[in-house]
């Protein structure tokens, strides 16, 4: 039987923060009650002194474990990730996301979704933090992503060309142990130098439906890389369950994806990192100058249409290290969220969109004890997520 007490905290539920201090207490991984801390037995506060399990840290707030529903732990984050990997072992790559995969998670962020990795290896990371071999995240991961021959990211795509080879390719990455499949719809901004554009349809609509069909017949969501508005299109009328970047979403496509429950993951913060950096290759820096503006329209229209907006930092990517998950809260406030809506699109609304609402997400009793005690009030100063105090996981202190 093990015991943790977080007494005398703030509490983030994982939708709102509640109105005075509270006691969580944790039994057995599991979160056993939230009660005002006057309502907590005498016993039990002298049995987790005793056992050395209490947690007391004043003006501390404690929040869900985050969640990062797009980044890449085997990319390293530097100016040109892609190069990084042609000059490493495999081994090499894979030791280094082991190592990402412990500092992502002693950043307070407990459930990650990794959308690409060469030779599926952030499958392999997945399987061993679940065997308990390496400290890290919950990951859900894709491994290689699906996309057309010469498409967007083919450095870890499976290329195919037709319905049949795309179901062979679910097919394929189900088997080797995905639980999330990655597409891509469209071309991107960091892509290859010349002859790719965001605007390019990539998987076709009967390739897209076949994928989406097969997934979800086995259980699976499936995210689309998605920028220009037609492949945004092609995804949403093929039952996509994630739009990820989604920068040239339409009002009237917002509307639609509200209306089947579609997710966006909008990665605000690495189109700000490509569109800023010195470092990055002059083609990519201004393709990303020029959709920036875009950007933010899409994220307004998606808000204003009641879209459900998930907190994905891209992480890996060019010039954003990881963990990048406080920058991309900051950048959903900076586009228009609450401090509190930023918070719940990496707590609770994340965890819906991972189909994992009523496990993690939340401080709530019967909830998985995936959880963060940072320094500060969150709601009023974001930098306080910077201060990761404790970070539990499965009611096991990692941090
Ligand atoms: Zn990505």
């Amino acid at each position: 039987m093990s015991l943790l007490v977080f007494h005398e905290a703030r509490v983030f539920d994982g939708e709102q923060m509640l109105a005075g201090p509270r006691s969580v207490v944790v039994r057995d991984g599991r979160i056993e009650r939230v009660v005002e801390p006057g309502e907590l037995p005498e016993g039990l506060l002298a049995e987790a002194r005793a056992s050395g399990s209490l947690i007391q840290q004043p003006g501390a707030t404690l929040l869900p474990g985050l969640i990062d529903l797009h980044l890449h732990l085997i990319w390293d984050g530097s100016d040109d990730p892609v190069r990084s990997l042609a000059l490493e072992t495999p081994e090499q790559t894979l030791l280094k996301g082991v190592g990402f995969a412990a500092t992502t998670l002693r950043a307070g962020i407990t459930t990650v979704r990794d959308l690409g990795s060469v030779h599926d290896q952030a499958i392999r990371l997945a399987e061993a933090v679940e065997r308990g071999w390496i400290p890290g995240p919950r990951i859900i991961a894709s491994g290689r992503s699906i996309v057309m021959t010469g498409g967007h990211d083919p450095f870890w795509g499976l290329a195919v060309d037709g319905p049949a080879e795309a179901l062979k390719a679910v097919r394929t990455q189900l088997f080797a142990g995905a639980r999330v499949i990655k597409v891509s719809a469209t071309g991107g901004v960091y892509g290859r130098p010349s002859g790719e554009s965001v605007d390019d349809v990539e998987l076709l609509p009967d390739e897209l439906r076949a994928i989406v069909e097969q997934a979800h017949r086995r259980g699976v969501k499936v995210s689309a890389h998605a920028i220009g508005q037609q492949g945004i299109q092609n995804s949403i009328d093929a039952g996509i369950d994630t739009i990820e970047h989604g920068h040239f979403l339409t009002p009237e496509q917002a509307r639609a994806m509200a209306e089947r429950g579609m997710a966006l993951i909008p990665t605000l913060y690495v189109y700000q990192c490509l569109a800023e950096s010195p470092n990055i290759p002059a083609y990519a820096r201004a393709k990303a100058r020029e959709v920036i503006d875009r950007h933010q329209q899409a994220f307004t229209d998606a808000r204003a249409a009641d879209v459900l907006i998930g907190a994905g930092s891209d992480a890996g990517s060019p010039e954003t290290p990881h963990p990048a998950l406080i920058e991309e809260i900051e950048a959903l406030v900076n586009g228009g969220l609450t401090r509190a809506e930023a918070l719940r699109a990496a707590t609770a609304d994340a965890a819906r969109i991972l189909d994992l609402g009523d496990e993690i997400g939340h401080v709530r009793p019967g909830y998985r004890a995936d959880l963060v005690l940072v320094d500060g009030d969150p709601t009023s100063d974001l930098t306080a997520l910077r201060r990761v105090r404790r970070v539990a996981q499965g009611g096991i202190l990692r941090a």
